[in-house]
This record gives structure tokens, C-alpha cells and sequence, in this order.
């Protein structure tokens, strides 16, 4: 590692009047004590190559090393100077700041090519002599004590590691395979829910669902509070679904899903008189104008709905959790969940709005895995015996593991996503065609205890898993497999079911 910094300590007056001294604080307090502190013997630590008073500045040259980087050199000084000048000469030092900054290293993995990180604190990034060379610019103090030098390092080796990984094929382990069912049908239901009338689209994804799709997704979720919620005595919350942007930030999904998100802003002003020029113009035209409208309101200070746990980890927050309360078990299906899927929109099993009831454990390791288990074997009985799919479980790579870039997932398989995903005929054959992940479950670990810091009272850690069981998606799965008429569905199902609604008609 080499490090050279270009910066500059700011005092509260001028201080040309140290032009005698400097020489000697510079050599024989600074570089010779100062910066030697908690450098081990025969170790390079940092040091003052070039120094120049100007006006109230003190502008450097810092050289370091890995024992002492000059970014943390520049503090010490802040703390030096200040009683060094502070007290004898009633001068304070009003600011620290990098002007450049290069690091030079060799990364633990090499760049295959360009790495790029986009802030404004990296003037350049390239390789230079077979190792990295990072130019930084414009660091102020509360950017070297928030660790953006560290942070902008990791960042780096972060994305090097990503593109490794997103060469290798996709992480995707099948667990097990229900035998192959007699294809009843293979139209597409969305196609055919939509020529009966039951089902119609107001915008990309969103759909109205008129009484026999509203039975069906019921009917779902009624089997999986006969099958699988009571019998396991999970109890029913309502989640916030409108989510502060804090949330996501600790989950991890902002960053990482921020180009899927429907974000959630609100007016600038309360007051009419605000609004009044918006008004007049829609009576005037008949037109919504999009950009007054925009002006009108705020950054987005939320965001719909996207994977309904994250607010429920955050109730924990620095909390310590009673070990006989635990396991905790939950679920929620009060609202609607909402992604930009963009170019993924079709038909009913990739929507913009959709349902979902998301399971939530939380226990010990032990407690944590065993109702993974339970749920696992619930599942099977559901989808063999009541809704008789074809289908098949996968073990899948977590979504945040897959963002971080990491790689070693062997021996984190007791962590980890299991996708459910059923057959559906009309894509093709069973070989060539995508199946339909119409549900998943995931054992996170300590991942989100560990981000709203809560433990048990024993100070244990607390392990969390969720499941998402989609209704469409559910719906989907079972009609494109066995059809829209009710007498050729699964008896157990049809008893569930009832008598389905009338169809609306129109003409
Ligand atoms: P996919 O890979 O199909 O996009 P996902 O991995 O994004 O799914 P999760 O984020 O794990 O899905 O969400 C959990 C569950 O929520 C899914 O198994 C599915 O049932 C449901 N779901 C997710 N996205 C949608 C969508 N756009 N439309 C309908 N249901 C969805
Ligand atoms: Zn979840
Ligand atoms: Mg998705």
C-alpha cells in the first residue's frame, strides 16, 4: 500500500507568525513523535514530506503507510494543533480537508476490467504498475471521521468481487422434484382470465380482480391459514405499507433494489393557495400538468410496500428480547406489495401490485431452523395433497448475498433461500421452459437482528426466516396447470373453494 495526501489544516487567524517554528514542530514534534504513536518498531508510519504556511493554512504533503494512512494522520493533527497553538496563541483549527489523495495497492482479487465507482470523491480509478490506483478529491473532516476512505476501499473490492461472480452461471440447486402430473390444460390463464371477464388490466400489472379471481386468491390464502397458520400458531399482524426509505437502508434493499421501488412523496406545502395555479390550470385544460405537479412535491420519503418484513425486524430495534418469548411467529396480509418489474410484465404471475401473505419467524439457531422445517413439510402436504401441482424446490442464492457479491455459500446452506416453483404448461416443456417461483422461504440468519442490534436477554443471538406466499402466483401455478373449470380441479380443493361466484357481464 502506498498512500500520498494533499490537504490542508485551517486555522481560526493567520498564523504566518509560526514561520520560524514550523520546521521544527513539523520534524521534531509531528513527524518524529506524533506520527511514529502505535507504529510497531522497524514500521514505517506516516509523515510531512512537504509543508508551506499560507495565510491561515497549513498546506501538507502526507506519506503513509498501512500503520498509520494519512487520512487518519490528518485527525491526529487536528487534535495536535489544537492544544499545540490552541492554548499558547488562542488560535483554533477551524477545518481539516484532502485535496487529493492517492492510495496505491494490490487488490486481494484482480479487476478483470475497468472497476468503476461513481462518487464525487474518486477523481480517478485505474491500474497502474499491475496494482489499483485510487485518486480521491475534496474530503472534508466529517467525510474522513464517517469513514468514506474505508468505505470507498470496500466498495471497490466489493464490485471486483461482483463481477467474478455474476460470470459463473447463476447459483441454483434443485432439492427436490414432485413426480410429473397428466397436463389438463396448457392456455395461458391470464389470457383466458381476461376473455371471461374475470380479470382486467387498469395499468401495466395492476389488475382488477372481479369476484371468481378474488375467490381463488381467498381460497389460497384460506388453505394456508387452515394448513399451515393455525397448526403452527402463527399470529396475525398488520404491517406499515407505506415504508420510510430508513428501513430499507438497514435491510439493504436501498441500495439494492432502488430501480424497482415505487416510491412515495407528498406535497411540498399544505396550504391551497400553494396548489392554486395547479388547480386553475386543469380547469382551464383538462390536463394533469406533470411537471407543476412535480415541483409540488418533496424527495421521496418512502416507498410502497416491497418485501413486507423489513418493518417488522425494525419493532426490535435495541431491544433485548425474553428467551422465553421466543420463537416469535407472525404473519401479515394486510396490504398490497408493489415493484417496477419493467420489461418482466406480462401476465398475472409478474405484476406491478400484488397480494401476499409473508410469514415471519424469529428464535434461536435451533428454534429458527426447526420451524423452517415445519413450514417446509407443510408446504408439501399443501401443494401434494390439496392443490396436487406439479412442482419442485430449489436452493437459491439469498438476494443479499448475491448483491454483496459473496461467493462461499457452502457452508452457509443452513442460511439461505428455498425457491417453490411449479410447471407451467403453456411456457413449453417441462425440459426448455422457466418454471414459476410462486412462493419462496429464507432463513436470513442473524442478517436482520444484527442490523436493528436486538438479542435475546441471555444476550443470544436471534436467528429470522420469512416466507412470501404470492396469491397470483399461487393462482397462477394452479390454474395453468389444471384449468378453469371447477370440476376438473382437486376434490380437497374444490371443497375449500364452495360454489364460485356468478361472472359479471357486460355488454
Ligand atoms: P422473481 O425471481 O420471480 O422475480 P423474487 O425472487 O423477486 O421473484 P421475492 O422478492 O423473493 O421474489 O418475493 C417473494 C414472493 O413474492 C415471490 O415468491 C412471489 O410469490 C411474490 N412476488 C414477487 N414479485 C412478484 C411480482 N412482481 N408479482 C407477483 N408476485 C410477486
Ligand atoms: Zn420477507
Ligand atoms: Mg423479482
Amino acid at each position: 500500500l502506498k498512500f500520498r495526501l494533499k490537504g490542508y489544516v485551517e486555522f481560526s487567524k493567520d498564523i504566518t507568525l509560526l514561520e520560524s517554528k514550523i520546521d521544527a514542530i513539523v520534524t521534531k514534534e509531528i513527524n518524529t513523535l506524533l506520527f511514529k504513536r502505535g507504529v510497531p518498531k522497524g514500521k514505517k508510519g506516516a509523515k510531512i514530506t512537504r509543508w508551506r504556511l499560507k495565510g491561515n493554512k497549513l498546506m501538507l504533503t502526507i506519506e503513509g503507510s498501512r500503520y498509520l494512512r494519512p487520512h487518519d494522520a490528518l485527525l491526529r493533527l487536528r487534535t495536535f494543533f489544537t492544544e499545540r497553538v490552541g492554548k499558547n496563541l488562542k488560535i483554533g483549527v477551524r477545518a481539516i480537508f484532502i485535496k487529493d489523495y492517492s492510495i496505491q495497492y494490490l487488490p486481494s482479487k484482480k479487476p478483470e476490467d475497468k472497476v468503476e465507482v461513481r462518487v464525487p470523491w474518486i477523481k480517478e480509478l485505474r491500474v497502474k504498475d499491475n496494482e489499483l490506483l485510487v485518486k480521491l478529491q475534496n474530503l472534508d473532516a466529517s467525510a474522513i471521521q464517517n469513514r468514506y476512505v474505508e468505505r470507498i476501499l470496500s466498495r471497490i473490492n466489493e464490485k471486483i468481487q461482483a463481477k467474478e461472480y455474476i460470470g459463473k452461471s447463476e447459483r441454483w440447486e434443485l432439492l427436490w422434484q414432485s413426480p410429473k402430473k397428466e397436463i389438463a390444460w396448457d392456455k395461458d390463464p391470464t389470457e383466458e382470465m381476461e376473455k371471461r371477464g374475470w380479470i382486467k388490466r387498469i395499468a401495466a400489472g395492476e389488475w382488477l380482480h372481479t369476484p371468481i379471481p378474488a375467490r381463488l386468491m381467498r381460497t389460497m390464502q384460506e388453505i394456508v391459514r387452515l394448513y399451515l397458520l393455525e397448526p403452527l400458531e402463527f399470529e396475525e399482524v398488520f404491517l406499515p405499507k407505506m415504508v420510510p426509505l430508513e428501513v430499507w437502508l438497514r435491510t439493504g434493499h436501498m441500495p439494492g433494489s432502488a430501480n424497482v421501488f415505487y416510491y412515495v412523496s407528498r406535497a411540498k406545502k399544505w396550504s391551497l393557495n400553494e396548489w392554486e395555479d395547479l388547480f386553475d390550470y386543469i380547469k382551464v385544460t383538462g390536463q394533469i400538468p406533470s411537471e407543476l405537479l412535480k415541483e409540488k412535491l418533496t424527495a421521496p420519503i418512502g416507498g410502497m410496500c416491497f418485501a413486507q418484513c423489513p418493518p417488522f425486524y425494525w419493532f426490535f430495534e435495541k431491544k433485548l428480547v425474553p428467551d422465553d418469548e421466543l420463537p416469535i411467529k407472525v404473519w401479515d396480509s394486510s396490504g398490497t406489495s408493489y415493484r417496477w418489474e419493467a420489461g418482466g410484465l406480462k401476465g398475472l404471475e409478474r405484476d406491478t401490485e400484488f397480494h401476499r401473505i409473508e410469514v415471519i419467524w424469529m428464535g434461536k439457531k435451533a428454534q429458527a431452523l426447526e420451524i423452517k422445517d415445519q413450514l417446509m413439510e407443510r408446504y408439501e402436504y399443501i401443494f401434494n395433497n390439496i392443490l396436487d401441482l406439479e412442482w419442485r424446490k430449489a436452493w437459491v442464492v439469498p438476494w443479499y448475498m448475491e448483491q454483496a457479491g459473496e461467493t462461499d455459500f457452502e457452508e452457509k446452506k443452513e442460511i439461505g433461500t428455498v425457491d417453490f416453483e411449479a410447471y407451467l404448461p403453456f411456457r413449453g416443456s417441462r425440459e426448455n421452459s422457466e418454471w414459476l417461483e410462486f412462493q419462496n422461504l429464507t432463513v436470513a440468519g442473524t442478517k436482520f437482528s444484527e442490523a436493528w442490534k436486538f438479542k435475546t436477554t441471555s444476550l443470544r443471538e436471534v436467528w429470522t426466516g420469512c416466507t412470501g406466499i404470492g396469491l397470483e402466483r399461487w393462482m397462477i401455478a394452479f390454474i395453468a396447470q389444471k384449468g378453469l373449470e371447477p370440476e376438473e380441479w382437486p376434490t380437497k380443493f374444490r371443497e375449500i373453494v364452495g360454489k364460485l361466484p356468478r361472472e359479471i357481464k357486460t355488454i
